[in-house]
């Protein structure tokens, strides 16, 4: 661990170092298809991460795309210890680390941009933490160096304006190994040469969609501070803000400022995924609206980052939610193709205008590249930065864990620490978050005290946690729950999650249903059509092939009451429609007044909704797993 060095804020929780954790079960097979598919081979069928690439020397894509793919591939391959990918990402950092410019300058020449730097900053950071390599922290000192000099007369512009507290975590990552006080220097530049999102999240005006014409009336380009503040990604990556700025500014208001993020996002932008609309500005509340993949990994790194340095369980719930329904949910379940835009109510993939706000026509294809290829490059990170989230090091004397580790998000993993000095190894059994059970095996070299703090999330009212059997007093859920105890060799934890349905309320009084952190989905009949090949993958298009405009029929009074639950092993595709591992079985009858028009479903009518048509039975299964879905629902209620 490398704490906070003074006179930097210490943050909540610690992350521990990269390699710590290891991927077991599901999470592990999922790493693996990862590695199979696109993640895998994107460089031999791709040419801007190709052996032209400007960050190999080359003449081709010389800006973003490079670090992308970096960004994911670098904890991709050391989590597998996979060495054939191990050494396509050596190949872009030892060219990066080898041919820094005299000046300090680091990257394609023929690019000055500072916004690619920060992302293969965040790459360079992780690969020193793997491989402890002698030349990343010189490399990025003169670097850093070289660009505090140079932002008084060049500053930060357009993305790099925005995502300034992305560099802020390189900048503060070498402060705490170097404690050079010029770093702190740089990172009260770029907090005052970024955009003010703490002000935004403040005081947050963009309450209705951002389409081209809202755009256009206010005069705003493609790279005004108008387009940039309501930009999906850039949100996704804004709502650290604050929480990074605090561990130099100290200020509590700036620690919370992710908190009023949140709710702001969630009641003028949330859908049922978790998400916030963003297709490609802040697109409001109807669940056919899309959000950007590049959106929904940037969020789940936000929240990485910001339940670390708050502390706020509840980040960790929303890391969950995104984690399992939002991520998979853009991939095929091979993990060759994936989506620019993904609709909570999604029933139909095809070329189409309808409903963006400002994307185009190919925005929700299954494919390569659809709408623009940033998602092709960026969607890397997210399996592999989850993993190394599972859990984090509280410090001695934290106020709500004290020396310890803290279990931030449950799936199959193994740990590797030291705790009060003594090599301590977890093993994390569980298929959460298909099954509420959670088994973790605890091992230490030698007896030791520490407390295992565990995040009992806030629908997790009613958890069990047992002690080598012995039961625990009842956690309270939204907290951690602290187990503190002289551990031993051969000492069990279970947790016991309710996973009983839950009804949730949205758009139009509409209805989704969740169970434990996945939310579930009508799975509309698919045809897929391939729309062309592309390289070693290709573009699908996906058209409806049943109706799918049906109204849950549920008890007034006890709206989750009716609804069975099926379960089935986890497969060795975990989030696939084949073998979906939980299937929930519902009353359900046709809205025949609800249509689809342009590939879009229209909005929902509002609901309770009376119709005559005769209930059936119909099967919901995960979210991600519906490639074509509704997820929010009309309602018809009977007392
Ligand atoms: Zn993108």
């Amino acid at each position: 661990m490398v704490p906070h060095r003074a006179p930097l804020s210490p943050g909540a929780f610690d992350f521990l170092p990269l390699g710590s954790i290891q991927p077991r079960g599901w999470l592990r097979t999922q790493l693996r298809i990862q590695a199979d598919g696109l993640s895998g081979h994107l460089d031999e069928t791709w040419a801007d991460v190709g052996p032209n690439s400007g960050w190999l020397g080359g003449t081709g894509e010389s800006w973003e795309r490079g670090p992308y793919y970096l960004d994911g591939l670098i904890p991709l391959a050391w989590l597998l210890d996979d060495a054939a990918l191990k050494a396509k990402a050596q190949k872009f950092i030892d060219w990066t680390l080898d041919h820094q410019a005299a000046g300090g300058m680091i990257g394609p020449a023929s690019n000055g941009d500072w916004w690619p730097r920060i992302v293969m900053m965040k790459a360079l950071t992780q690969y020193q933490e793997l491989t402890g390599d002698p030349r990343v922290v010189p490399v990025l000192e003169k670097y850093l160096r070289f660009q505090l000099s140079q932002l008084p007369s060049r500053p930060l512009r357009d993305w790099g304006k925005f995502r300034w507290q992305d560099e802020l975590l390189t900048v503060l990552w070498l402060y705490n190994r170097t404690g050079s006080p010029w770093l702190l220097d740089l990172a009260r530049l770029l907090r005052q040469q970024g955009y003010d999102w703490m002000s935004l999240y403040a005081d947050f005006h963009y309450t209705e969609p951002v389409t081209e014409n809202f755009l256009r009336a206010h005069g705003a380009g493609g790279l005004s501070d108008l387009a940039l503040s309501t930009h999906g990604v850039n949100h996704g990556q804004g709502v650290k803000a604050g929480p990074v700025w605090s561990l130099v500014s100290g200020s509590d208001a700036d620690r919370r400022s992710v908190e009023g993020a949140l709710a702001a996002l969630d009641r003028f932008h949330g859908l049922p995924n978790g998400m916030f609309s963003c297709d490609e500005h802040l697109a409001g509340l109807d669940p056919s609206h899309g959000s950007e993949l590049c959106t929904v990994v940037e969020y789940m790194f936000s929240l990485e980052q910001s339940l670390a340095i708050t502390g706020d369980p509840s980040l960790g719930d929303r890391l969950e939610k995104l984690a399992f329904n939002a991520l998979p949910g853009a991939f095929t379940d091979d993990m060759w193709a994936h989506q620019y835009n993904q609709e909570p109510n999604q029933v139909e993939c095809s070329l189409h205008r309808k409903p963006w706000t400002t994307d185009g026509p190919e925005s929700n294809l299954y494919g390569l590249e659809p709408n623009f290829g940033c998602c092709t490059a960026n969607f890397h990170q997210g399996w592999p930065k989850f993993t190394n989230s599972l859990f984090l090091h509280a410090r001695a004397g934290d106020a709500q864990c004290g020396e310890g580790l803290v279990a931030a998000a449950y799936a199959p993993c193994e740990v590797r620490t030291l705790l009060n000095s003594t090599p301590v190894h977890i093993v994390e059994e569980t298929e959460y978050p298909f099954r509420g059970a959670v088994r973790m095996r605890i091992a230490p070299e030698k007896p030791t005290r520490f407390a295992l703090c565990l995040r009992i999330p806030q629908w997790a009212a009613g958890t069990t946690i047992r002690i080598n059997g012995a039961h625990q007093p009842p956690p309270a859920a939204g907290t951690f729950a602290r187990m503190e105890h002289e551990w031993k060799t051969g000492d069990a934890v279970e947790i016991e999650f309710p996973m009983a349905p839950r009804i949730v309320r949205g758009y139009r009084n509409s209805v989704s249903v969740e169970r434990g952190p996945l939310v579930f989905s009508y799975g509309i009949d698919e045809s897929w059509v391939k729309l062309r090949d592309r390289g070693m993958t290709a573009d699908w298009q996906v058209f409806p092939a049943s109706q799918w405009n049906y109204a849950l029929q549920l008890n007034a009074g006890a709206p989750a009451e009716g609804l069975a639950v099926t379960e089935s092993d986890v497969g060795p595709r975990p989030f696939a429609r084949k073998h979906a591992p939980v299937q929930l079985h519902v009353q359900a009858r046709r809205v025949d007044a609800w249509r689809a028009g342009d590939g879009a479903a229209d909005p929902l009518p509002e609901s309770p909704v009376h119709i005559a048509e005769s209930a059936q039975s119909l099967t919901l299964i995960p979210y991600a797993a519906a490639k074509l879905r509704v997820t929010a629902f009309p309602s018809s209620e009977e007392s």
